[in-house]
């Protein structure tokens, strides 16, 4: 069947037009040898009828392939051709014997057509109709309406024909209808297998961005933990010089300002992929409010402003959601709200809305242009072109804090008059929590162990980020000691010499990194080293890499750049026990 499948494209391709595709050619052929043999029989046969009746059949197909060409509909063809066929094959039955007749074997495959051209259901109604046409053939003979029909030698090369042409016709039309089907399936693999390749290179191109995403924030908050770390450390000694302070300030400022454009991209890239997890826990709520608020004082008290906080004396004191992440999104209204304002106000509204609680940021700002409105929350878009010339950002704020916010069941929203200004709302379905066992207060605490004498052991690859961790460790324990160590299997052998009371792993470290080392360590036979408290300092903020990371068994982790205040609380935590 081979060489059927190789030259059917190739003489497909010469016949009409409409014969060309899909099982349009098996039509084709199929009929053009049903006339081929009409027209032999017409030659060949002995009766007197077989001429007429059979070119008759012939010439009729031959006009509904025509016909089909210029358009006629191909289910119509073949019912009419079927029926004409069956007319013309009653005839001849009916007048070489009836039941006895050679002829009704051609009624056998009559209804074969129509199945395999139109369908199942044209199909059975041809073999319902046949089956009837030859019980009428069966009565008619056994009534005797029929002629009985004389037999003879003439009659054996026509009937012999009839039988060998029905059997292969037979089997030919499932063949060529089986070929047609595998043609079908293998186009239909083929497109599979494309589809599969274009799943596996999307697959591959969405691995390389987050292994560029967790690359890139890697690379950025390295050198974002030594420029900020530093610059803390500084600005606690140059208290009282106005000057250097002032610096420092700048330095701080715009080094913070850095730290949220990288932020807000890994966050983007995050809730793109689905990988963002939002980690509620208790607190004050107004604390939180008041300290987003706070955050744009410094440079509220620049401005000629009146930025206000309203809030509700309904409010609930405790409630349960992620608060990081509810303060991003009130940093996030409250800078573009000081950003578009240069007169009037800024006022952040905290209110009671039973359920829920309603946090809203209305200024007398430039407002946003009514055509410009429904795409504020799409990414990358600012209201105006010249936006981001005039005021700077990235576009990226509000399509973060929409998901924040649906993350965190919520909705935003706003309302905005160009020229009038703007009324951002945050929804949050939050209810009344039960204030925790231990008060958030404990975390301003002193630290109680300034005395103390312990052993560090900071493994980290980069020389600035030992240095800072060592000045911060020397700054708050002034009489402990700090080793250190360049990577995760120098880690080790420190860890047999010395006897250390806490390990600052970093994760990613030339030679042996910080998950293996790690684990190394929870496995090492030495009671001492398999017991010592281990801290995961990363810049690494993939979620998945950070899983891997404690369940190493980390005694905790903390993302870099770490803030000194936190950072020491929870050294304190894990070593006063
Ligand atoms: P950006 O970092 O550019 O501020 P956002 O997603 O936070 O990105 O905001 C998108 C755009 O929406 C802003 O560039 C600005 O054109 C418009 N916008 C947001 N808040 C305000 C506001 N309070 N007043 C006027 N325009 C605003």
């Amino acid at each position: 069947m081979d060489w059927i499948r190789a030259a059917m494209p190739r003489m497909a391709a010469r016949l009409p037009e409409r014969f060309q595709q899909g099982k349009m050619p098996y039509v084709f052929f199929f009929v053009a040898v049903v006339i081929a043999v009409l027209l032999t029989y017409a030659v060949v046969s002995p009766y007197s009828y077989a001429s007429v009746t059979f070119s008759s059949l012939a010439v009729f197909l031959f006009v509904l392939l025509v016909l089909i060409n210029r358009g006629f509909p191909l289910n119509w063809a073949t019912h009419l051709g079927t029926g004409f066929g069956a007319l013309i094959l009653f005839y001849a039955a009916w007048s070489t014997g009836g039941v006895y007749s050679p002829r009704l074997a051609w009624m056998l495959i009559l209804p074969l057509t129509p199945f395999y051209v139109i369908g199942r259901r044209a199909g059975i109604f041809w073999l319902l109709a046949v089956m009837l046409l030859q019980l009428t053939m069966a009565v008619s003979n056994q009534l005797g309406w029929i002629q009985s029909f004389e037999t003879g030698m003439a009659h054996v090369p026509s009937s012999f024909l009839t039988y060998t042409l029905v059997t292969c016709v037979l089997i030919v039309v499932p063949l060529m209808y089986d070929h047609m089907y595998r043609q079908a399936l293998e186009e239909s693999r083929k497109h599979q297998r494309e589809l599969e390749a274009r799943r596996e290179e999307l697959e591959h191109t969405s691995a390389m961005r987050e292994h560029f995403i967790a690359t890139v924030s890697h690379e950025l908050r390295t050198p974002m933990n030594a420029i900020l770390g530093f610059n803390a450390l500084l600005l606690a000694q140059v208290q009282g010089k106005p000057e250097a302070l002032k610096v420092l300030n700048h330095t701080r400022q715009s080094a913070d300002h850095l730290m949220t454009v990288i932020n807000d991209i890994l966050d983007y890239s995050q809730l793109q992929s689905g990988q963002l997890v939002i980690q509620p826990e208790t607190f004050e709520l107004r604390h939180t409010a008041e300290h987003a608020f706070e955050l744009f004082k410094p440079r509220v008290e620049s401005m000629d402003l009146d930025y206000r906080l309203v809030l509700d004396p309904a409010l609930p004191v405790w409630v349960h959601t992620d608060r990081h992440r509810l303060m991003q999104v009130l940093v996030n209204l409250l800078g573009n709200a000081l950003k578009f304002t240069h007169q009037g106000s800024v006022v952040l509204h905290v209110r009671w809305t039973d359920p829920g609680v309603e946090f809203s940021v209305q200024d007398t700002g430039i407002g946003i242009a009514k055509e410009r409105q429904d795409q504020i929350f799409k990414r990358f878009t600012q209201a105006e072109n010249d936006t981001q010339t005039l005021y700077g950002g990235n576009g990226l704020g509000l399509a973060i804090s929409q998901k924040l916010a649906q993350l965190l069941g919520g909705q935003i929203g706003f309302e905005s008059e160009p020229g009038q200004g703007s009324r951002f709302w945050l929804h949050l379905p939050l209810a009344v929590a039960a204030a925790p066992a231990k008060s958030s207060e404990q975390h301003q605490h002193q630290l109680q162990s300034a005395g103390r004498a312990w052993t560090f052991l900071v493994a980290d690859d980069h020389p600035v980020n030992r240095l800072l961790l060592k000045q911060v460790l020397q700054n708050a324990w002034p009489h402990s000691q700090v080793l250190e160590a360049v990577d995760g299997q120098k880690t080790l052998d420190v860890l047999r010499e010395h006897a250390v009371d806490l390990v600052f792993m970093d994760m990613v470290m030339p030679v042996m990194d910080g998950i293996d080392a790690t684990r190394l360590i929870r496995q090492d036979s030495t009671e001492r080293i398999r017991q010592v408290p281990v801290l995961g300092l990363t810049a690494n903020v993939n979620p998945l890499d950070l899983e891997r990371f404690k369940s190493a068994g980390l005694s905790g982790v903390m993302l870099k750049p770490f803030e000194s205040a936190p950072l020491c609380e929870r050294i304190e935590q894990l070593l006063v026990r």
